[in-house]
């Protein structure tokens, strides 16, 4: 009775969780205190996002040193190619070599705002591949890139963008990141068709926890991710109810995700949004726990502590 086995009979999955860079001091605090929550679920790795055009690449840069610095989790640097000679990008990424970084989340970028159509820069890399490509001559890093399960908004088809991605990974990356999606079926139609096209490396889902709708739907529009209409009427009427939005939003992730493991999904991406609470929520229902605190040092004072029981 009923798809999903119990929580329990599943092993619990490799995570990686994404902030981005605070703009103030007030943000700043937020996003550690969300690192701090998130940091005892021994994350795989956590990422740090680019502005878009790396208007945030000091901030970026700031944020992941500081990780290295500071905690025990492997940080990613996202690192973009638009609007930026291949001499600039590769000195960004010779900075994140020498402050200790080993991953580099691999993208080309949006083109700026009001600006029709992506134009590569006349001295950059044109596309990610290109990156991955100019950065595994910078530094051998393990390289992740992007996927879409729903296509690229800017593809000309569904099976030119698949070639782009096996490219991407020829090029020497080594997992994919999917944009967000809400419709498990296109994910997993994604996966055997990415298979079929030889694709071998993991493709890791990007779970968004949604916790205002209003805000997603416009977002989801520019980058191509459809909201399907069920979840429009889960979240109808709720737009002043921020608490009943977020018990609403961990019930919507935590079916997405026990589909996915229930379906041999054993990684997950999560967009935090430097929020710790949904994601650490759904982590849990997929069965992440706090790492243990460690054992007593000696024989000796594990007798003690018997002793004191
Ligand atoms: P590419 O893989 O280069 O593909 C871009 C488009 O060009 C696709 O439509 C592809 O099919 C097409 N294409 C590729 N090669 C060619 C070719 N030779 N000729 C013609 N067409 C081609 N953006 C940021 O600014 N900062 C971030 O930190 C950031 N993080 C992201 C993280 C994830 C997990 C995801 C999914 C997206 C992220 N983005 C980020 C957004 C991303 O930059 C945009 O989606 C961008 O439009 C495409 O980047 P890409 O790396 O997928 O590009």
């Amino acid at each position: 009775f009923g798809a999903l086995p119990t929580p329990a009979a599943l092993p619990a999955p490799a995570l990686s969780f994404e902030f981005f860079p605070p703009r103030t001091e007030a943000l700043e605090a937020q996003l550690w205190s969300c690192i701090r929550r998130l940091e005892p679920l021994a994350p795989r790795f956590v990422s740090v996002t680019y502005g878009a055009g790396g208007t945030t690449q000091a901030r970026t840069h700031a944020t992941v040193s500081r990780i290295v610095r500071e905690t025990a989790l492997t940080p990613a640097a996202h690192l973009t190619c638009v609007g930026a000679s291949r001499g600039e990008v590769d000195e960004v990424a010779r900075q994140y070599w020498d402050a200790g970084v080993r991953h580099i989340v691999a993208l080309r970028g949006d083109p700026p705002a009001g600006t029709e159509r992506y134009e590569p820069h006349a001295q950059g890399y044109a596309y990610a591949a290109d990156l991955v490509e100019g950065l595994k001559r910078v530094a051998p890093f393990e390289i992740s890139v992007a996927a879409y399960p729903e296509t690229h908004p800017g593809a000309a088809s569904a099976e030119s963008d698949l070639d782009n991605l096996k490219r991407k990974i020829d090029a020497g990356a080594t997992r994919a990141i999917t944009q967000y999606f809400f419709d498990n079926g296109t994910f997993l139609r994604f996966i055997d068709r990415a298979l079929a096209a030889g694709i071998e490396v993991p493709i890791v889902p990007g779970i968004m926890p949604v916790s205002n709708f209003a805000s997603m739907r416009k977002f989801s529009a520019m980058c191509g991710a459809s909201v399907p209409d069920w979840m429009a009427h889960l979240f109808d009427g709720l737009d002043d109810d921020p608490e009943t939005r977020r018990m609403v939003a961990a019930t919507v992730a935590a079916e997405q995700v026990r589909m996915l493991q229930a379906n041999g999904v054993d990684e997950f991406h999560f967009y935090t949004l430097n929020r710790p609470d949904l994601t650490y929520a759904i982590a849990h229902i997929l069965g992440a726990r706090p790492a243990r605190p460690a054992e007593p040092a000696s024989p000796s004072g594990a007798a003690e502590e018997a002793k004191a029981e």
